[in-house]
């Protein structure tokens, strides 16, 4: 069977985990880094990657008029992904499906490729449960006496929602990745339901149903507007596009926003984010570069902050930077064998390919059970108002952490 995998915009992640299908005697596969300029030929299954722009309508027909199947592989191509909060600044990131109506699609942050074997070989997808279902945490439904915009990892059993740390698991599939199982919340990667956002908001805003809120008046008597300061909830939840739309804005039918765009995609995502989620986000979307990118921003926080890190965490961040730059090699490779050893590698200190372990101060969860995780365990920090520069990251964050502006340098 021929196989055509094609990295459009961003992130490389996806494109680059097919690597895993290399080599597998049933297909005949050639990756395409530049579609504009592909040859055009006749081939079974086209699988698209990364994120897509109006632009790219053209390239896109063109595949689809020379493929059997079309398969969308990713947040990214099939929902617009991280790169879609963009589109509150004026960019136009767009599903798979504005552009070739029949399109399958592997929804993921990163797409798994199990899901993506399936697809490609026209097989029945398994029927996943919610994540809520195999999560090891239960559930009580409690009203909350308050949010929490980061949370101690002590407790280990209660739903991290219960504790007032969202988590849209509620509204999430099972996933091999499985950030909960590192004490990050699930951000809704693959949605169980249309308008999963919206649903979750209703959620967390029922449990949310005993804290008081703030109102403010107006010439026109009082109203229930959300005031400025000393609200719980407000100030909680400062960045309700970021926590509940992540990888859903451009399928959520929310309006489009109307910020002015820095002209930087990367800098549009960014911006407006809280500074406790940037390793969250910079895990996910920084591609091949992913491990440095996280470190870098993390690592500039706590020096300008004099946020102490252990012997330990500095081994552990060392040899994830070690396994980032053998990845490369494996990609530019294309050895599936390699590529499977490095990223299980990268897996065991960070997590997943998300980098969910990787946080302020140290990692989130366990990572050899011989070590002692005193050593090394992260714990909740202060948000510091001010610029944070450290050669190819800079940021600003306002005083309740969330940022104004970053540039990142790319290459
Ligand atoms: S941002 Fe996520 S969905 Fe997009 S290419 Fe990267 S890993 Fe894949
Ligand atoms: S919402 Fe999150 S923490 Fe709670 S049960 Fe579901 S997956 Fe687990
Ligand atoms: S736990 Fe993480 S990988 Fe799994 S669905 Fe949620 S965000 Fe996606």
């Amino acid at each position: 069977m021929d196989v055509r995998i094609f990295q459009f915009n961003g992130c490389n992640k996806c494109f680059n985990e097919t690597i895993l299908l290399n080599g597998e005697s049933k297909y005949k596969i050639e990756f395409i880094e530049d579609p504009k300029n592909w040859k055009e030929m006749k081939t079974d299954v086209s699988v698209i990657t990364g994120y897509l722009l109006p632009e790219d309508k053209d390239t896109l027909e063109k595949i689809k008029s020379n493929s059997k199947r079309v398969v969308g592989y990713g947040n990214c191509t099939t929902m617009g992904g991280i790169f879609a909060l963009a589109n509150q600044r004026g960019y136009e990131v767009s599903p798979l499906s504005s552009f070739i109506e029949e399109t399958e699609k592997v929804n993921g942050c990163l797409g798994e490729i199990e899901e993506l074997s399936v697809a490609i070989n026209s097989e029945a997808a398994p029927k996943l449960q919610n994540l809520c279902a195999v999560c090891a945490r239960e559930t009580t439904c409690d009203y909350l006496e308050s949010v929490h915009r980061q949370i101690e990892l002590e407790d280990e059993t209660t739903c991290f929602n219960d504790l007032g740390y969202l988590c849209n698991g509620f509204v999430a599939k099972e996933c091999k990745e499985r950030c909960i199982d590192y004490n990050a919340p699930c951000r809704g990667c693959k949605p169980i339901i249309d308008r999963s956002g919206i649903r979750m908001l209703g959620m967390f805003g029922t449990l949310m149903g005993n804290i008081e809120v703030a109102t403010e008046h107006s010439e026109l008597g009082a109203t229930d507007k959300l005031a400025d300061r000393d609200d719980d909830i407000t100030d909680s939840l400062p960045d309700v596009l970021g926590n509940f739309f992540r990888f859903t804005l451009s399928t959520s039918g929310l309006p489009r926003g109307r910020i002015p765009s820095s002209g930087n995609i990367l800098n549009d995502v960014f911006t407006g984010r809280l500074i406790e989620e940037l390793p969250l986000i910079s895990g996910l979307l920084g591609g091949n570069r992913s491990i440095s990118l996280t470190l870098k921003i993390i690592e500039t926080y706590e020096t300008a902050n004099s946020i102490e890190v252990s012997e330990q965490t500095k081994k552990y961040r060392k040899e994830l930077l070690d396994l980032e730059s053998q990845l490369q090699e494996a990609i530019k490779s294309k050895d599936p064998k390699q590529y499977k050893k490095i990223t299980d590698e990268i897996r065991k200190i960070g997590g997943n390919m998300n980098l969910s372990n990787v946080y302020f101060g140290g990692f989130k969860a366990q990572i050899d059970d011989k070590d002692n995780f005193e050593d090394y365990k992260a714990h909740v920090f202060d948000v510091v108002e001010g610029t944070y520069k450290n050669g190819s990251v800079e940021f600003t964050i306002d005083p309740i952490g969330i940022v104004k502006e970053i540039k990142i340098k790319e290459g």
